[in-house]
């Protein structure tokens, strides 16, 4: 009998996982359609110059109008994409649509003409050196200069060279493009891999700088570290995620010039950056320590 109810427990364990698997399976195969029925979106985040409050580039974020699910963010499918391989076709068309969308916008708004844009890319696009192809296609189309282009690689691909052939990293700066690391803290990235690398930015990953001020003081030093070795590599670095006025005071006060968050601006739709770009926003109040609410 003891028997029978944990097989009824199994049972319903069972049913579980295979709910779980059946509704992957459903969202992939929809994932399978959403480029052809126009379903993806990037969003843009500024990057903004801490000093001024002005922003001087744009990083590019996937978004998926989901049919019946809404608009859903990368953490409910950019791994999903990753392991189907669908992550190839839709990073091609991210490449397409955020640097054909920032030429346009370098082109015709006033004051953005040295915009730049920063795209994500994945380890399985790294892969295969026809990605050096799509950027150099990306690049071609478009017309933007490769200068403003920087593709972010995140710093756990870099812990494994086998997972980074060098000759895509060549190819990608034989054609202009500038490279970051993203996520910057949270992977275990020797000097000697970075420099292999040759990126020209360092983004401290969020973690770092929601830490700052209180749960963890070790943070303030880790960040402090991190400003240490990119001087000696030259490498610039972005801080994400500031949320507060108070973060970033302590940021200023560690000399970090250039930061992504909430405290500026969420990532927004395309058609709300030109007035982000047109309003060059005071400086946020120092001694608030309110975070700004989201729009
Ligand atoms: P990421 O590249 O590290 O992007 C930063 C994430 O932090 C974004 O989440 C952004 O919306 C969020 N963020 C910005 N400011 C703040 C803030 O002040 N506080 C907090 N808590 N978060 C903030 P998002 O858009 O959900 O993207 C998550 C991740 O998905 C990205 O992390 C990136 O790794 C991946 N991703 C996004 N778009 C693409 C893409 O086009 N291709 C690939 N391969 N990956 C992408
Ligand atoms: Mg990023
Ligand atoms: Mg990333
Ligand atoms: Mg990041």
């Amino acid at each position: 009998q003891a028997k029978n109810a944990g097989g009824d427990r199994i049972a319903v364990r069972d049913s579980r996982t295979q709910a779980a698997a059946t509704a992957r399976l459903n969202l992939e195969s929809d994932l399978r359609v959403a480029l052809d029925r126009n379903e993806l979106r990037l969003h843009y985040q500024p990057v903004i110059d801490v000093k001024t409050g002005t922003p001087i580039g744009l990083e590019a974020l996937l978004r998926w109008e989901h049919p019946t699910h809404g608009l859903l963010q990368p953490a409910s499918f950019i791994s999903l994409a990753e392991d189907s391989g669908l992550i190839v076709p839709i990073g091609s068309w991210v490449l397409n649509r955020a640097l054909q969308q920032t030429q346009q916008w370098r082109n015709t708004l006033p004051g953005a003409k040295d915009l730049t844009i920063f795209v994500n890319v994945s380890v399985r696009q790294l892969q295969d050196l026809r990605f050096v192809d799509a950027v150099r296609d990306a690049l071609r189309a478009t017309g933007i200069s490769p200068a403003a282009v920087t593709l972010e690689i995140t710093e756990s691909v870099l812990m494994d060279q086998r997972e980074l052939p060098t000759a895509i990293i060549q190819g990608l700066h034989a054609c202009g493009v500038g490279l970051a690391i993203d996520d910057f803290g949270t992977g275990y990235s020797s000097l000697s891999q970075l420099r292999w690398l040759s990126a020209h930015t360092l983004k401290i990953d969020g973690s770092f700088v929601s830490e700052l001020g209180y749960k963890d003081p070790s943070s303030a030093s880790i960040i402090q570290l991190i400003l240490g070795m990119a001087r000696v590599l030259n490498l610039r670095v972005i801080a994400e995620g500031v949320e507060t006025p108070a973060q970033l005071n302590e940021l200023r006060r560690l000399g970090v010039r250039h930061a992504q968050g909430y405290l500026w601006c969420a990532p927004l739709p395309a058609h709300e950056i030109p007035k982000q770009l047109q309003t060059h926003a005071p400086e946020p109040p120092l001694h608030n320590a309110q975070p700004r609410k989201l729009p």
